[in-house]
């Protein structure tokens, strides 16, 4: 019955498989020779599967624990450096005709603000995130044909990418909207859009269908298979994510990368990301009345391992962490956090943070400047990179390059470029004077000789006023 190329979502997220996974980690949890072959494998950088994967997450040794950690941090460091790359969420419309039970957005909600931006409200919120130094965003949109079609979703992205304000420019739109045709991923593609996310929530099909009582998001096979409609329609980037906390985690992580394998398996590439979303408190949703809440032990077991079970694979982290939580798994294999986000429809251009339209809790609150500074104090280059998805570089094209490590060679120099453009148009001058500090000793750190001195010349070149250099 499992089989990691079948289009239908019960195959390749085969519950038996899953099962018996489960079981075999929970037999081989004290396996210390098995496991450390594992992580003998794991350490050749090219990933594990999911069963593989499954046994670490069961086994509860501490010194295993501890290696787990330090060769996450080493992965991290191999393929991602010292760099961070930033992103915000913009919310279009909470309108949304799903019963989703963990979401304020869900249609019995009947007290909650119901509100759509209008092109000039998204204008608005554009420069105003642009204000901030934000460069690539991903929209975000309840699920409502009448409200939120996607003739809807393609004009807001239409009017994103034509602001132009100052400096400023949103130059990736990844999107976050529900599973939809072949046909309407076809119109996103050729509306220039970076990465598809869509959350699975859930890989459980039984408590699926309890969580999304009504609504189209209730077929399960459907929502399981949508990344297999993008790429049919063309978006070769593709970003998965369940949402902690709503069935047992162990279950949730192993169909996670069950999903990973088959979209390598059957496309010939893996997502582009992971997100690592928990279940957070928002209007009527108590998360504690789901009984799957995972510590931030679990939680940072679960982002390490993510790492070195897809070594390729972005790793994506929200506002909905707190500092804490946020500075400890950067250092386990994030890549990509989100900064001074607002979870509301509209929020950015209201003055102070707007909480009646939020889809979830923000618990890091800090600004934009704040979050780049703690980055530098820290030791990490916020990155506001976007080059890739507008060299072309996406897909197995980007994934082909990402295996050989000469993405590097790009994401380095970039990082530094657009941290340089950052200090120079949005930086407080606290922060610019620690990141000018932190370029000119990272520019050195360029292996290439002539790709430092490119480097060095951009550098210079956006210090006299021109923007948007790449590599
Ligand atoms: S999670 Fe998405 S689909 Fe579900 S209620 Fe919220 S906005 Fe709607
Ligand atoms: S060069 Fe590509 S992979 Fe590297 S940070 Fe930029 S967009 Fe991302």
């Amino acid at each position: 019955m499992y089989d990691p190329k079948s289009l239908k979502a019960e195959e390749f997220i085969c519950h038996e498989e899953i099962e018996d996974t489960l079981k075999y980690a929970d037999e081989n949890k004290d396996n210390l020779p098995l496991i450390r072959e594992i992580l003998d494998k794991a350490r050749l950088c090219k990933g594990l599967s999911h069963r593989e994967a499954s046994v670490l997450l069961a086994c509860e040794d501490p010194e295993i624990l501890d290696e787990i950690y330090k060769l996450a941090n080493e992965i991290k460091h191999k393929f991602y450096g010292n760099r961070i790359v930033m992103f915000a969420p913009l919310y279009l419309s909470n309108y949304c005709v799903n019963g989703c039970t963990y979401c304020p957005y869900h249609r019995q909600n009947h007290h909650i603000p119901r509100r759509k931006l209008t092109q000039e409200e998204v204008a608005k919120e554009v420069i105003a995130l642009q204000d901030m130094g934000h460069k690539r965003l991903a929209i975000e949109a309840g699920e409502d044909p009448v409200n939120n079609p996607i003739e809807y979703i393609l004009d807001c992205i239409k009017t994103i990418y034509s602001i132009q304000h100052k400096n400023g420019a949103i130059r990736r739109v990844n999107v976050n909207i529900a599973a939809t045709t072949v046909e309407n991923y076809r119109k996103l593609k050729e509306a220039g859009i970076g990465t598809y996310i869509l959350f699975q929530e859930t890989y459980h099909k039984e408590s699926y269908e309890k969580l999304h009582p009504t609504g189209p998001k209730h077929n399960y096979a459907y929502h399981t298979e949508a990344m297999d409609r993008a790429m049919e329609g063309g978006i070769d980037d593709v970003g998965l994510g369940v949402l902690y906390g709503l069935e047992m985690y162990r279950y949730e992580f192993c169909g996670q990368l069950m999903h990973a394998e088959h979209l390598e398996a059957v496309h010939g590439v893996g997502p582009h990301t992971i997100s690592v979303p928990r279940l957070k408190k928002a209007d009527d949703i108590d998360p504690t009345k789901f009984d799957n809440g995972i510590s931030d032990e679990t939680f940072a077991k679960i982002c390490a391992l993510i790492r070195i079970a897809v070594p390729y694979t972005g790793m994506i982290i929200s506002t909905r962490e707190s500092q804490k939580v946020r500075a400890q798994v950067i250092n386990l294999g994030v890549s990509q956090i989100s900064g001074a986000s607002r979870t509301s429809v509209g929020g950015y251009a209201e003055e102070e943070r707007p909480t009646d339209t939020e889809q979830f809790d923000v618990s890091d609150q800090r600004s934009l400047d704040e979050v780049v500074r703690w980055l530098m104090e820290t030791d990490h280059i916020p990155s506001f990179c976007t080059a890739c998805y507008r060299e072309g570089r996406t897909g197995d094209r980007f994934m082909s390059l990402c295996k050989s490590g000469q993405i590097q060679n790009c994401c380095h120099p970039n990082a530094l470029i657009t941290l340089k453009e950052f200090l120079e148009d949005y930086a407080s001058p606290e922060t610019k004077a620690i990141g000018e500090k932190m370029i000119a000793q990272e520019l050195e750190n360029i292996p290439n000789e002539k790709t430092r001195s490119i480097a060095k010349g951009y550098v210079e070149k956006v210090a006299h006023g021109e923007r948007d250099f790449r590599f």
